[in-house]
């Protein structure tokens, strides 16, 4: 199990570094999320246990348990004399990537990282709040969720509505907004996908450009199991990948 899962990372980060290097990208600014709401807990003990921190989970819940079970597993293993720890799990950094209700920000906030799906001011309003409650010493770090398709199912800002928001937010003081993050179409051509990921990069451009965001601005969260090469090819910081892992 472990030793599938080491090759899938191997793989796609193989599938990564050949795009790069069509793009003229160095492969180190890619990071790759490993999307874990799929699998069990013993299996993302796996991913950790092969030094890959980076996890992603869509519901608050499920990432509240799984951290608890996993910073217990982490616990007992410090408590092993060092002959004994030959399976060291590294410690998790959570990306936040699913839809996020204000009433579950409380929960989320102490243990998320980053959150890729921020799409409203009240939303950002909400987090801003909460970690000033919490006594946080560091700001948020956060996503702008972008729509770039006309997909019905598909959330997020409204591309016209991309900077407006960002000004709004940039004046609450406990977020920083590190980039954007866009969902492609679930299809096989790819010319959407692209289209979609070029979309979100434009924008990143013209507010990188105008200093919107000031300096922490720097990611674009794009690409699934489905599209992450032509994300790397656009331009992607940050790849969301589950089932290409995980299936
Ligand atoms: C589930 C999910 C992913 C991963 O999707 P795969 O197709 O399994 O790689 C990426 N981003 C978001 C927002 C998701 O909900």
């Amino acid at each position: 199990m472990n030793k599938t899962i080491a090759e899938r990372f191997k793989r796609i980060r193989g599938n990564i570094a050949e795009a790069c290097a069509r793009a003229h990208r160095d492969p180190r600014g890619v990071r790759l999320i490993a999307v874990t709401k799929t699998v069990d807990v013993s299996t993302i003990r796996n991913v950790l246990e092969l030094g890959h921190a980076d996890l992603g989970e869509s519901r608050v819940q499920e990432m509240v348990q799984r951290n608890a079970m996993i910073k217990e597993s982490i616990s007992r293993k410090l408590e092993l004399p060092d002959t004994a720890q030959d399976h060291r799990l590294t410690q998790p950094c959570w990306h936040m990537i699913g839809h996020l209700q204000r009433n579950k920000v409380k929960l989320l906030l102490p243990i998320v990282e980053y959150i890729h799906s921020v799409d409203s001011l009240r939303l950002a309003e909400e987090i801003n709040t909460t970690a000033a409650r919490l006594g946080f010493n560091h700001k948020v770090k956060i996503f702008l969720q972008v729509k770039t398709s006309q997909e019905k199912q598909q959330t997020g800002v409204a591309v016209g509505a991309v900077i407006a928001l960002a000004e709004q937010i940039m004046t609450l003081p406990n977020l920083q907004i590190v980039g954007l993050m866009t969902i492609a179409p679930l299809t096989d051509d790819m010319n959407i996908c692209r289209f979609c990921f070029g979309r979100l990069r434009e924008i990143f451009e013209e507010m990188h450009g105008e200093k919107t965001c000031g300096p922490h601005f720097r990611h674009l969260s794009m690409g699934m199991s489905h599209d992450y090469i032509a994300a790397v090819e656009e331009g992607a910081t940050m790849l969301r990948i589950g089932t290409a892992l995980f299936e």
